[in-house]
């Protein structure tokens, strides 16, 4: 008699052409995984994005170095770049991010001087050359 309500009150969940709700999650969570290990590589910065970035820190590093300059003694006038002073001298906040591994960021003649000289980047090269050939024009 017992078994007799087992028996009726069993569901029959061998049909073979459905999935087992195991199954279903384990594939959902595989489906998780791949999508969110493919998360970082979806859209990777371009090299033009990175350049422009690169261009960016150029001009925030070139607006310091002015600053520096015009808020010192002549004597101490920055002439060659040196990212750690503007830092610790808070005319920057932070050494800035670098768009690319190689970008380093050095200065071409004397800083203190309004002309010939720049800052530049080199890997990406320098923004007023840019900014030089567009005056040329106007
Ligand atoms: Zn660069």
């Amino acid at each position: 008699m017992r078994d007799n309500i087992f028996m009726i009150k069993n569901i029959n969940y061998s049909n073979k052409n459905a999935f087992t709700f195991i199954e279903l999650i384990i594939v959902v969570v595989i489906i998780a995984i791949l999508f969110a290990m493919a998360q970082p590589n979806r859209r990777p910065p371009r090299a033009s994005h990175r350049e422009k970035a690169c261009f960016s820190n150029l001009r925030v590093i070139q607006g310091a170095v002015e600053m520096y300059n015009m808020d010192v003694d002549s004597k101490n006038y920055m002439r060659t770049l040196d990212l750690d002073i503007l830092v610790k001298a808070k005319y920057l906040k932070s050494l800035p991010n670098k768009p690319e591994e190689s970008c380093i960021y050095m200065s071409y003649g004397d800083l203190s001087s309004d002309t010939e000289s720049l800052v530049f980047c080199n890997y990406h090269g320098d923004v007023q050359q840019v900014r030089f050939k567009t005056n040329r024009i106007d």
